[in-house]
C-alpha cells in the first residue's frame, strides 16, 4: 500500500512444496518477518531496486516472493492507471485460450469430463496418466474417440495432451508413448522423475510426442541446463517457480532462445494469482496456456473477482493492475498474519 491508501494486491498457493519447498507457514513467515519489513519506505515502481534487494536477502523461497511480486505488480499498474500486460510492453492478444485437465477418473467420468469442456471451447484436452496402463491406454483412447465425434462449430483443431507427473522409467515411458502415438497424442507432460534428466533425453530422442519438463524445470538454471542439454522439446513454466515477473520472463526467453516450445500455467491458484500468469501470457510468442485450474476455487468464495473462463478461456480486460477486485469481507485472517495491515 502507498502512502495515498493505493493498494496492490498478491496471492499464492501455500500448500505448494511439492513444487518449490515452501508451506504455507513458510510463506507467512517470510513474509511478515522479512520482505515486507524489506519493502517499507521503498519506491513500489522501481523493481529492479526492490528485486535486488530481496534476492540479495533472501535466498529460495519463491513462493512468498512471487506473493509480493504480484502484488507490486497490481499496485505499478494501479499507480500508472495501466493494464499489467502494458507495463512490460503491450498485448499480443486479447484471449488466452486454456488448456483443460482430465483428472484420474473411470472411463465413463473420462469421458463425461472430456466432451463439458469440449462444448465450454476447450480445444486441448490434458489427460492425467499414471495408473495402470491398461487404465491410462483406455482413458486417453476414450478422450480420443470422445474428440473425433466432437463436432466443432469452429475450424480449431483438438490436441491431445498427457502429463504423467513423474510416474515413470524412461523405457517405459517410451512404451507408453508408441502405445498414445496410436491416439495421436501430441505432447508427453513430465513422464519421467524431475531428476531424471537423461531419461527425458531419452525420450526427446525417441518419442513420438513433443517431451515437456514440468517438476524437472523449476528455475532459471533449470530452463539452462535442460536447453544446454537439448532434453525436452518443451519447458512448462509457471509463475511460483519463478518468484517473479523478471525470472519468469528470463525464463521464457531462455526457451526461445533454445528453440524450446513452452507452456505458462498456474498452480490451481485462485484469480488473482491466475491473472498475473495471463497478463504475461497475453505478451509472449508461445501460444501454449494453462490457465483454466482457478475453477476450482469456486467464484462464490474466492475473494478475488474479474476473470472468468468462456470460450475455453480468458478474455482480458483493460482494467489498471492485474484487472481484480478483492473482496476483503472474504479474507479469513490466520492469527500468525497478525503482522499485516490489511
Ligand atoms: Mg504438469
Amino acid at each position: 500500500m502507498t502512502d495515498d491508501g493505493t493498494t496492490g494486491w498478491g496471492e499464492v498457493r501455500g500448500n505448494c512444496e511439492y513444487v518449490t519447498g515452501d508451506t504455507s507457514e513458510r510463506i507467512i513467515s517470510i513474509l511478515s518477518g522479512k520482505l515486507c519489513p524489506l519493502l517499507i519506505g521503498k519506491n513500489p515502481i522501481n523493481r529492479n531496486e526492490i528485486n535486488s534487494v530481496i534476492e540479495k536477502e533472501i535466498i529460495g523461497n519463491s513462493g512468498a516472493k512471487m506473493a509480493i511480486d504480484v502484488a507490486l505488480w497490481d499496485l505499478e499498474g494501479k499507480i500508472l492507471n495501466l493494464p499489467c500486460y502494458d507495463l512490460i510492453g503491450g498485448k499480443v492478444r486479447n484471449f488466452i485460450p486454456s488448456d483443460a485437465n482430465i483428472a484420474f477418473n473411470d472411463i465413463e467420468h473420462t469421458i463425461n469430463e472430456a466432451r463439458e469442456y469440449l462444448e465450454k471451447g476447450f480445444r486441448t484436452l490434458k489427460v492425467r496418466v499414471g495408473m495402470s496402463h491398461e487404465m491410462d491406454e483406455a482413458r486417453v483412447a476414450a478422450v480420443r474417440s470422445t474428440i473425433n465425434s466432437f463436432n466443432t462449430n469452429d475450424d480449431k483443431k483438438i490436441s491431445l495432451f498427457v502429463d504423467a507427473n513423474g510416474k515413470w522409467k524412461a523405457k517405459e515411458a517410451l512404451i507408453m508413448s508408441n502405445i498414445f502415438k496410436k491416439y495421436d497424442v501430441a505432447w508427453m507432460e513430465q513422464p519421467v522423475d524431475e531428476t531424471d534428466i537423461e531419461g527425458l533425453k531419452f525420450l526427446k530422442n525417441n518419442a513420438d510426442q513433443e517431451i515437456c519438463a514440468d517438476e524437472s524445470c523449476k528455475s532459471i538454471k533449470d530452463v539452462h541446463e535442460i536447453g544446454k542439454n537439448n532434453a525436452a522439446d518443451a519447458v512448462h513454466l509457471k509463475y511460483i517457480k519463478a518468484g517473479s515477473y523478471e525470472k519468469l520472463k528470463a525464463m521464457i526467453d531462455i526457451a526461445e532462445v533454445n528453440h524450446q516450445d513452452y507452456m505458462l500455467g498456474q498452480m490451481d491458484e485462485g484469480r488473482l494469482a491466475t491473472a498475473a500468469i495471463l497478463n504475461v501470457a497475453a505478451t509472449v510468442k508461445g501460444n501454449k496456456f494453462e490457465v483454466s485450474c482457478f475453477k476450482h476455487v469456486s467464484e462464490k468464495n474466492d475473494p478475488g473477482k474479474g476473470i472468468r473462463l468462456k470460450d475455453g478461456g480468458i478474455y482480458l480486460g483493460n482494467s489498471p493492475g492485474l484487472g481484480i477486485c478483492v473482496d476483503k469481507s472474504l479474507l479469513k485472517f490466520e492469527k500468525n498474519c497478525k503482522n499485516f495491515n490489511y
